[in-house]
């Protein structure tokens, strides 16, 4: 993770950050609502591993499929793939992981004896009001211990016997399939340098501190872009997904972008393999976090595959006849990183007729529920037509039915996971063929007939889909 530092700003003033207790408010309502919670609690959990319930499995497929569909479906120019998450274990040699990927662990020998990375200590100890230089343990002072490097890669076995020439790896990253993939993509489809290969799938970590919810786990799902192209061209390309990226958080998922930033990596922070690499980072509760990075990472993957396998991943290009290994820029982002950004953002707290009410702002293709039907009243007269109309949507929409408490108090459940629309079905629709259509964020009502519901409907989310975006672009608060 890149810690607070101020390189490079997109947003002019200084942004507020979210109140430094909303981290454990949400945890509170991902709980009580069913976003996330601690994997196996029945068993005391188990460290830095979540489950999402189902709202939260609705907004990882939303922007998951958001990521999909403007990173593969929209474009001519990437092709989807799934690759296993085993691999041959040679991958992870030549790629270098094997050898390096680690990270610099420090003990302390103090009174709490706690583990730290050690490029972590000065954010741990600024987040526990110490200064970020003072030495020692950020928790409780005492001595550190020299750093040794950890391998982060979770070891198995293939097969029954345990030896070392079983052994295999979890995929600590996405990335090196499309890197071993290259050549069969190139071949099984129609494109030509520059094109880009993408995937999303779970990866792990053995972290050394993990933390901050769901921000850093030891198991966790990425969305990754190896785009591949002629070498002098890499400059551009890196220019160009530098900005498509931030483009996408804002546009796409609502991220305010008065709480983003791009902050360029310095030439002695950069990894082996890359030659620039730029972090999308959001300002948390915890101060500026990576949120998704993005790396010219040169050739060195394919060229390193290529000396090891001795397979040819050279490209011939059919119009120069120039024959080269291509290079490659690589967005890459977490799903639950995001998730959990989003939520942030989105949650606001407000007073309304002297009552608290807690409103999740979330862009309306991410909230996991879009249109709620909710009958006025218990009475079986309203519950029928409710329950056909809101199967009347569910084709349309992302929907759900909710007959249980007061009015009020569904509508208070629906602000708090962030629905955009509720409809009510009350004893004058039985006459008037109309509903109301109450929207979260003002809490205006419209009479609309039933007959056109579905259109009024999609023309209020187009609404809601441009206000969020407006607010995101001119990062009010909101
Ligand atoms: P860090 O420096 O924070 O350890 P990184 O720079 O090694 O992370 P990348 O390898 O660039 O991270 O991974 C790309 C993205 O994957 C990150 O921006 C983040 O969104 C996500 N990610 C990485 N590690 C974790 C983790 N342990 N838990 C959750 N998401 C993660």
């Amino acid at each position: 993770m890149s810690t607070a530092s101020d390189t490079l700003s997109e947003s002019t003033p200084a942004p507020a950050p979210p109140p430094s207790d909303l981290l454990d408010r949400l945890v509170s309502l991902g709980k009580q609502r069913g976003f996330f919670y601690q994997s196996s609690e029945i068993y005391g959990g188990i460290n830095a591993l979540y489950d999402y319930g189902p709202l939260g499995t609705r907004v990882r497929r939303n922007i998951r499929n958001r990521w999909w569909r403007s990173t593969v479906e929209l474009r001519d120019d990437v092709e989807g793939i799934e690759t296993s998450i085993i691999m041959n274990p040679q991958v992870w040699v030549a790629s270098g992981h094997v050898a390096g990927f680690s990270d610099p662990l420090v003990d302390c020998t103090g009174s709490c004896r706690r583990r730290w990375r050690a490029d972590h200590l000065p954010a741990e100890r600024a987040a526990r009001g110490r200064a970020p230089d003072a030495p020692g343990c950020p928790e409780c002072g005492g001595d550190l211990t020299e750093p040794r490097q950890f391998n982060l890669m979770f070891r198995t076995f293939l097969g029954p016997v345990e030896d070392t020439s079983a052994q295999a790896y979890l995929r600590p990253e996405t990335a090196q399939g499309m890197f071993v993939d290259f050549k069969s993509v190139l071949t099984s489809s129609r494109q030509r340098v520059p094109f880009g290969i993408a995937q999303n799938g779970k990866s792990f970590r053995n972290e050394i501190s993990p933390g901050n919810s769901i921000f850093r786990t030891r198991e966790f799902e990425q969305m990754e872009m190896e785009f591949f192209c002629e070498p002098g061209t890499d400059d551009h390309w890196f220019d160009y997904w530098r900005a498509e990226r931030f483009r996408w958080y804002v546009e796409e998922l609502g991220v305010r972008s008065s709480r983003l930033r791009l902050r360029d990596h310095e030439p002695d922070e950069l990894a082996h393999y890359a030659k620039a690499a730029t972090d999308v980072e959001y300002l948390y509760p915890f101060g500026w976090g990576e949120l998704e990075g993005i790396a010219n990472r040169t050739d060195f993957d394919l060229t390193a595959h290529q000396t090891a396998s001795g397979v040819d991943l050279t490209y011939l290009d059919p119009v120069s006849g120039r024959r080269y290994i291509p290079y490659v820029v690589e967005p890459a982002a977490g799903v639950d990183r995001i998730m959990l950004t989003v939520l942030i953002d989105a949650y606001d707290e407000e007073e309304v007729r002297g009552e608290r009410r807690v409103v999740m702002r979330m862009h309306p293709d991410v909230a996991p529920v879009q249109v709620a039907v909710l009958p006025l009243s218990k009475k079986e007269e309203l519950t029928g037509p409710a329950r056909e109309l809101e199967h009347r949507l569910r084709p349309h929409f992302a929907t759900e039915y909710d007959e249980t408490q007061s009015i009020g108090r569904r509508y208070r459940r629906q602000d708090e996971i962030g629905t955009p629309l509720a409809v009510t079905f009350d004893f004058d629709s039985l006459e008037d063929h109309a509903v109301t259509i109450r929207e979260r964020d003002g809490m205006t009502q419209v009479r609309v007939p039933v007959e056109g519901l579905e259109g009024a409907l999609r023309d209020e989310l187009a609404r809601f889909r441009e206000r969020t975006a407006a607010r995101a672009r001119g990062g009010s608060a909101g």
